[in-house]
């Protein structure tokens, strides 16, 4: 079984948190859609199984029109697709889009909401507000949508417990099955962090930011989801299918600049040039970087991946010794033949990770 995914770089402006490749230049989409279709022909053989899932990601994926999107996915292998998601943003979550979308074979939406309040939508320069994220949820559910996920941030600026509380409670209230949650990080070179670097915003300490997380999970547990992975939350049978092949080790195929694709020992890299993209297809290259793994950064890989969801890591004698002292902790914790995190353990996952890798 294996994945697609498509980087969809364009953004009608830029939040002031994020640092993933994108860029304005909405009128090239047209063009952009060409050159993955082509990208696509090129490196199909690069698939060796069945395409079971097709993950559109961005970016803003939903800026695309509706017949460049129908184009591109009458170009793809749809014919075993079982699952296939397009991340949209609230404001362009419009009837026709949603008509458009469900003809195209899209059967599950990631909408980012971010947050309920609009103060903190400001803030981080999104273009929707509450009543606009609302409005997409029911919205996609009116139009036939039952596979739909939202994306909420936590720790923002000035953000207090209550607020954080407010936003669970009103993204239980739209009864979706998957919820993705995110904790701000102040990226270097955003807006957001040069704000930080001034001293005009200030982050969240770390006991708050903790406090948050035990929140979310605990409020999102008793509700009936399961906690699957570190940031991602799914009511039974509505896991992303795309997202844990990524953390089960599946190859994908990644088109479009910027995007990444994984055959199982080779991670490539599109570069995240727009006009490099385009340009580089006109003569069929695609400009890129390959990284070969070593046996050491499969090992890495498989602690840093696997930690991060329920199931854990396979344990292994190399493993166990390095998980020991965190086991006698209470931060990890032994199941099924696999090493996982604890509640406890999960505040200072990362940490854990950092010193059990190679
Ligand atoms: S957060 Fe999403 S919508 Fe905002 S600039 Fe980044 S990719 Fe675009």
């Amino acid at each position: 079984m294996a994945g697609i995914y498509i980087h969809i770089p364009f953004c009608k402006s830029r939040c002031a948190y994020c640092d993933f490749y994108s860029t304005t230049e909405l009128p090239l989409r047209t063009r952009y859609v060409d050159a993955l279709i082509r990208e696509y022909e090129l490196r199909r053989n690069e698939l060796t199984e069945a395409v079971r899932t097709i993950y559109i990601g961005g970016g803003t994926p939903s800026q695309l029109k509706s017949d460049d999107l129908a184009r591109l996915l009458q170009a793809l292998p749809t014919e075993v697709v079982e699952e296939l998601t397009v991340e949209a943003n609230p404001q362009d979550t419009t009837p026709d889009k949603l008509v458009a979308w469900r003809e195209a074979g899209v059967n599950r939406l990631s909408i980012g909401i971010q947050s309920f309040h609009n103060r903190t939508l400001r803030r981080l320069g999104r273009r929707h507000d509450a009543q606009a994220a609302r409005k997409a949820v029911e919205m996609a559910k009116q139009y036939g949508f039952t596979n739909i996920s939202i994306d909420l941030i936590y720790a923002t600026p000035e953000q207090t417990m209550e607020e954080w509380q407010e936003d669970i409670e009103e993204a239980l209230a739209l009864d979706v099955p998957h919820i993705s949650t995110y904790c701000l990080m102040y990226e270097k070179g955003t807006p957001l962090y040069e704000l930080l670097e001034k001293g005009r915003v200030e982050e969240i300490d770390e006991d708050t930011v903790n406090d948050m997380y035990a929140m979310i999970c605990q409020t999102l547990n008793k509700a009936g989801y399961d906690h699957y992975e570190v940031s991602n939350f799914a009511r039974p049978r509505y896991k992303s299918k795309h997202n844990s092949n990524y953390w089960n080790d599946t190859p994908y195929l990644g088109l479009g600049a910027g995007a990444h694709s994984y055959d199982g020992k080779v991670r490539r890299a599109n570069h995240p040039d727009l006009l490099a993209y385009l340009s580089g297809l006109m003569h069929d290259e695609v400009p890129h970087t390959d990284e070969v793994l070593t046996a050491n950064d499969h090992y890495n890989e498989q602690i840093m991946l696997g930690l991060r969801t329920s199931q854990g890591v396979a344990i292994t004698e190399r493993r166990l010794k390095e998980a020991q002292k965190y086991i006698d902790r209470g931060l990890l914790t032994i199941a099924n033949g696999h090493i996982r995190a604890t509640q406890e353990g999960l505040n200072i996952l990362n940490r854990i990770i950092e010193d059990m890798m190679i």
